[in-house]
């Protein structure tokens, strides 16, 4: 059994009917509707509605749980017996960002989730790799393609969502990543510490044209120095060298 502690409990015919699950993925969604977690409560009881989500998040930053998270729940497609689902108010669209309401307690639930799951603090690769993500990331997780949760949300889960989460994690956060040296990520080498450099920035929606080369260029500090701002961070913590917290919040272990 696995609730969230701050949700009201709505729980749908689902949550008995369906397997159980181990869930290893967080996939969040725009509702396309303006509704509150009773109104989406009601909604998925509707005769014909197989699409529900373990969680429904209203305007006002209000959640509701409808299914247990080791419960399975079907937003998600392929990903169905691995992931929690997050449903969002959203206008009909889907072109409205998040509010400030909704970015707090998307925070809380996917701290939760990290804690009480053990998925990993990092953004899902594939469309089987344990992390969090949103609903358009994998073709393989909706049946049809998707735009949800719509590209203003899309821009804030990378801007604003993720790393507001990592930066809640605080100490708690473990990476999962790759060991890394600090002295191998300076301007100008090249090294296989670089590469694993510039795929965990790339993987978080940093843009490095040339890809992974395993060189620390231009391309690759103006990458460090973006991630670095998003971190809230400012002048020399933004200078597009990383230092222990900046490679922890890339899920890399530092040697
Ligand atoms: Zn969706």
């Amino acid at each position: 059994m696995a609730r969230y502690r701050e949700a009201t409990w709505l729980p749908i015919p689902e949550n008995t009917a369906q397997p159980r699950i181990t869930p290893t993925q967080l996939i969040l969604h725009s509702a396309a509707a303006p509704w509150s977690p009773e109104r989406l409560r009601d909604f998925w009881n509707e005769r014909g509605v197989t699409t529900e989500s373990h969680f429904g998040v209203g305007y006002d930053g209000a959640v509701g749980q409808f299914v247990d998270t080791n419960v399975r729940a079907d937003a998600n497609a392929s990903a169905n017996n691995r992931a929690i689902s997050v449903e969002s108010a959203a206008n009909t669209q889907n072109s409205d960002p998040w509010t400030s309401g909704q970015l707090d307690t998307l925070v809380d639930i996917m701290v939760w989730a990290h804690r009480t799951h053990g998925i990993p603090a990092r953004v899902c690769r594939s469309d089987t790799d344990p992390g969090f993500g949103t609903h358009r990331m994998f073709r393989k997780w909706s049946l049809s393609g998707t735009e949800c949760p719509g590209n203003a949300r899309a821009k804030q889960f990378t801007d604003t969502l993720f790393p507001r989460f990592l930066g809640a994690l605080g100490d708690d956060f473990v990476p999962v990543g790759p060991t890394v040296a600090l002295e191998n990520l300076k301007y100008g080498v090249t090294n296989a510490d670089v590469a694993d450099l510039q795929r965990s920035l790339i993987e978080r929606g940093e843009e490095i044209p040339a890809g992974v080369t395993g060189y620390y260029g231009d391309q690759t500090r103006a990458a460090v120095a973006s991630f670095q701002r998003k971190q809230g961070w400012t002048g020399s913590d933004a200078d597009g060298i990383p230092g222990i917290e900046t490679c922890r919040r890339l899920g890399l272990t530092v040697a």
